[in-house]
């Protein structure tokens, strides 16, 4: 929709958790060892018979997430990639991530992952405290996660994302300060980090609402978040996206193709799917996912995007990146009118130099990234009924 680039990205989801962390809301099951030899067959097939979705056109990127996909054993990524080689020409697919959990991540498990095209490994670290990790019910110690780090570099993987998360239930700025710098020293190519959310329905919500936990003072939030990029853009790291900084040359291509609205099919419960105008997703249920494609049905469920919301999805993920907002692309894609309203939209945020136009497009700026979702949300278009 956005790009014109004739890639597209595949997205496989593998939904297994050995137990789970308090605050996550990303579909996975703790269902045993004997589920994934089933379930990976089914995802094969899925990817398989789908394949016309991307309408010929080549993969730029392959995304392993979870769930914890370095959960899957040496059969089942055979299989796995096996499935895409056959289905799929991978000559310019130039980035194949998988997330891992660092507990996972042994040298004998870092070993088998370089049998596969795997050229880029995201590591969900969190946090470096030990009290806090076994708080939020991670598997893994901080020695755990630095040794992660330190054994995929000495194994030869040269793109390394960690995750990290602050906002955490009674975190200092001090402790989020050495979460900061100990991810430094340990020199990832690239680094997401979020801010911790209570997402209805988790554990931690439940604990927020018996009032065993509590968020922190939005000041507390804007300082950890000011100091984040402070630290990061002083190492080095270019923040290319609210949530995501890295090296120069190592943004990640997958997210990037998702922020730019490349078509990309994604396979497996809760797995969505793009194509430039039909968004489409897979139930949250792994046992009715692999029934029905054991039975060659799908349970897929497709919504037509509107010029609308297609607007709306655009501004939402343009502002987000350092590219920015192209003005000459919304005029030429959402046509006069929607062009005018962002225009209008944007003075008071222009004025105020939260947004800056600098040519034909509108970035968000230093000031601007504190307020973000309040200036994006400015500027969608809110269809009446
Ligand atoms: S390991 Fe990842 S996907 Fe699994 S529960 Fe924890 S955060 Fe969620």
């Amino acid at each position: 929709m956005y790009q014109n680039k004739n890639m597209a990205g595949l997205y496989l989801h593998i939904p297994f958790c050995k137990k789970r962390c308090i605050y996550c809301d990303f579909y996975s099951t703790t269902l045993g060892a004997a589920w994934r030899k089933r379930y990976v067959a089914a995802l094969c097939q899925e990817l398989t018979k789908r394949k016309s979705y991307l309408k010929g056109e080549e993969l730029e990127t392959i995304y392993l997430g979870g769930g914890t996909p370095s959960q899957l054993d040496e059969d089942n990524l055979t299989t796995l990639f096996q499935a895409i080689a056959t289905t799929y020409n991978l000559e310019r697919c130039n980035e194949i991530t998988i997330e891992a959990n660092p507990d996972d991540l042994t040298p004998s498990y870092i070993e088998l992952l370089q049998n596969y095209p795997i050229n880029r490994i995201s590591i969900g670290i969190q946090t470096f405290h030990d009290k806090m990790l076994t708080r939020l019910n991670r598997r893994h110690t901080s020695q755990q996660a630095i040794e992660a780090v330190e054994n995929c570099t000495k194994a030869g993987f040269t793109n390394l994302s960690i995750d990290l998360m602050y906002g955490l239930p009674g975190e200092t700025l001090a402790d989020w300060e050495k979460d900061i710098q100990q991810a430094i020293a340990l020199h990832p190519n690239h680094i997401s980090a979020y801010h911790l959310i209570y997402e209805e329905g988790t554990a931690l919500w439940q604990l927020k609402e018996q009032h065993q936990v509590s968020e922190v003072e939005e000041d507390l939030s804007l300082a950890f978040f000011s100091t984040l990029i402070q630290q990061l853009t002083a190492a080095g790291y270019e923040q290319y996206e609210i949530s995501n900084f890295s090296l120069p040359g190592y943004a990640s291509k997958h997210n990037s193709s998702y922020w730019e609205g490349t078509p990309y099919l994604g396979c497996g419960p809760s797995a969505h799917s793009f194509d430039g105008l039909y968004r489409s997703h897979n139930p949250k249920d792994i046992v009715a996912y692999t029934h029905a494609i054991e039975k060659g049905l799908s349970l897929l469920e497709v919504e037509e995007t509107t010029l609308y919301t297609r607007y709306n999805d655009y501004i939402i993920t343009s502002l987000r990146t350092s590219k920015g907002l192209s003005l000459t692309y919304l005029k030429d894609k959402f046509g006069e009118t929607l062009y005018r309203y962002c225009c209008e939209q944007a003075q008071p945020h222009l004025q105020q130099e939260m947004l800056l136009q600098r040519g034909h497009s509108f970035f968000i700026s230093k000031k601007g990234l504190f307020i973000s979702d309040g200036i994006m949300s400015d500027l969608l278009f809110i269809e009446e009924e």
